[in-house]
């Protein structure tokens, strides 16, 4: 009962947060796929990001598998919204696989890009994150030698065979300012390198990210709700923490330690782009069970993007 809680809490909520038409899609794809070709549907790598999506598609026949080696032959196979290495897509078509590929539209474009400046012979520089699978997939796809480029010192030190022909493709799911930094880096030793500026991270991304640093000026502590394996979530839990505000990463409602809230007057909320409202309402019981909360959410860009499905799921049944 309310004597039992701990007084009043304001509890701010980022705009926008949450799934982006990526994750929309690669998620719509499967269940799409499990009413045209009945379960079960395999799915290579976790879909997107989040375990209660895995699980609520894994219930309704999707199977996870890491390689499609571990495949039967002939069957359905989605590949994820990070997309893959060619290799992959031979590895499938020698299996027989039907696959249908719910690579984000946003990082087939990177995949292109990567693959037009190999083509003008220039030397690839990926910035990302070393082991992400959108980083596995995009190396894989860029023929010629790509460096991978992490971090600012990373770009110091990078040693192409000739800086004159050099070109950079970035993650979707960066950092902004990072990746600013590491780019700024980049030209300054190598002026010649071509790039799209920041321009590969995705809107979805920038929008989030511009979203939490106005959610943490307001907030005494920021919690973003998304798995520890999300690229994006995590950046936002960093540029909350940047702006000088304790900031946690949660996975589920599960996951909030009650201690993050006493003494704060205002909780942001926020969401990475693969985390479900509903994990996000969950959360907000949570606190609610402890304190008299106050929901607001707080002004910011209206996203109205969506992608196309593959062709053979466009019509529904
Ligand atoms: Fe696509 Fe961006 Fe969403 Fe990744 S975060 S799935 S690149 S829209």
């Amino acid at each position: 009962g309310s004597a039992l809680k701990n007084g009043s809490l304001r509890v701010l909520l980022a705009k926008p947060r949450g799934f982006c038409a990526g994750v929309e899609r690669a998620i719509d794809i499967v269940e799409r796929a499990l009413r045209v070709y009945g379960p079960p549907v395999y799915v290579r790598h976790e879909i997107v990001h989040n375990q209660r999506v895995v699980e609520s598609l894994r219930a309704k026949g999707a199977r996870f598998v890491q390689e499609v080696n571990e495949v039967p032959a002939g069957a359905v196979t989605v590949f994820s919204a990070h997309g893959v290495a060619r290799k992959v897509e031979t590895d499938a078509a020698a299996g027989g696989l039907k696959v249908i590929d719910a690579t984000c539209p946003l990082v087939a474009k990177v995949h292109k890009e990567g693959q037009r400046y190999a083509g003008q012979g220039c030397e690839v520089v990926l910035i990302g994150h070393r082991g992400h699978p959108e980083v596995e997939g995009t190396l894989g796809r860029v023929s010629g030698p790509v460096h991978l480029v992490s971090t600012v010192a990373e770009a110091e030190a990078l040693l192409p065979t000739d800086g004159g022909r050099l070109a950079y493709v970035t993650q979707t799911t960066l950092s902004v300012d990072d990746t600013r930094d590491i780019i700024a880096v980049l030209r300054r030793r190598f002026p010649a390198i071509q790039g799209p500026d920041v321009r590969d991270i995705c809107y979805a991304t920038q929008n989030r990210q511009t979203a939490v640093r106005a959610l943490a000026s307001e907030s005494d502590v920021v919690l973003v709700v998304g798995a520890p394996n999300s690229s994006n979530s995590n950046r936002l839990r960093e540029i909350a923490e940047v702006c000088g505000r304790p900031a946690y990463l949660v996975p589920d409602a599960g996951g909030l330690n009650p201690e993050w809230l006493g003494g704060a007057g205002t909780v942001g909320i926020t969401a990475g782009a693969s985390a479900p409202e509903q994990l996000v309402q969950e959360l907000i019981a949570a606190i609610a069970a402890r304190y008299h909360v106050s929901l607001e959410t707080l002004p910011g860009v209206e996203e109205h993007v969506r992608f196309r499905m593959p062709a053979d799921l466009a019509h529904p049944v």
